[in-house]
């Protein structure tokens, strides 16, 4: 279903954010409609990462899509995904560090999946900081693993939010962490990725101190 729905709705949302682009382009346009405008930009990006996420939780939520393994440095990706962020860390005045990289760290997986399982949880723990705030990441090797790690100072999470937070379409009801536009499928998503990597991921939240998110794959040959 989850599938179905999603392919329903590329195709018009398709047509909706063309027709927005040829609006914004036509000159003259009175100055009444740019607010409008802007606000059909924001929504249509929004469903738009909506029915990406679907379409991406239908696909690897599928046992029957393989897993196509390639070796892949986390270190270089990591580095690709802190860069990707500095925008949006910029904007709050928050600081992503990266401690240097102890040992080898190559997993066998698909690029593009522990790519999103990276960037949904760097970019959740830049999400959930406060202004001002840092998040800390580390990838280390530990005998047969490789182990990242993603600490933030932000809003953290009660005890109730953090047993169903691998759930499809959970969402805090802690209201500030409310106020910060998600879909609820990026840690579902992540959940996922790290269970067809045959590895594990561990969360230690305190509310109102920050989150560390541990996730564990068997390194490259193992
Ligand atoms: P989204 O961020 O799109 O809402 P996620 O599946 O990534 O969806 O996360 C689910 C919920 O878990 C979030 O709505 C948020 O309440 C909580 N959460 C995730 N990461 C963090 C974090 N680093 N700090 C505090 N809360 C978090």
């Amino acid at each position: 279903l989850i599938a179905t729905v999603a392919h329903e709705l590329k195709n018009p949302l398709g047509v909706i954010a063309g027709h927005v682009e040829m609006l914004e382009q036509i000159p003259d346009l009175p100055a009444a409609a740019s607010p409008s405008l802007r606000a059909l930009t924001r929504s249509t990006s929004r469903l738009d990462t909506l029915v990406r996420d679907l379409l991406l939780l239908s696909r690897i939520g599928n046992p029957d899509t393989p897993l196509v393994r390639v070796p892949v440095d986390l270190a270089l990706m990591l580095a690709a995904v802190t860069e990707d962020v500095t925008l949006r860390a910029g904007q709050h005045d928050v600081t992503v560090t990266t401690a240097a990289y102890d040992g080898d760290v190559v997993v066998a997986g698909d690029p593009e999946e522990l790519l999103r399982l990276l960037a949904n949880l760097v970019s959740n723990a830049v999400k959930y900081s406060h202004d001002g705030g840092r998040v800390d990441l580390a990838l280390r090797r530990e005998g047969d693993d490789v182990v990242f790690t993603c600490t933030d100072r932000g809003l953290g999470m009660s005890a109730d939010d953090r047993a169903q937070l691998f759930s499809e379409f959970f969402r805090s009801t802690d209201p500030e962490a409310r106020e910060r536009p998600g879909t609820g499928l990026g840690l579902a998503i992540v959940a996922r990725i790290v269970a067809r990597h045959e590895g594990r991921i561990e969360v230690e939240s305190t509310l109102g101190r920050g989150s560390t998110f541990t996730v564990t794959l068997p390194a490259s040959g193992h």
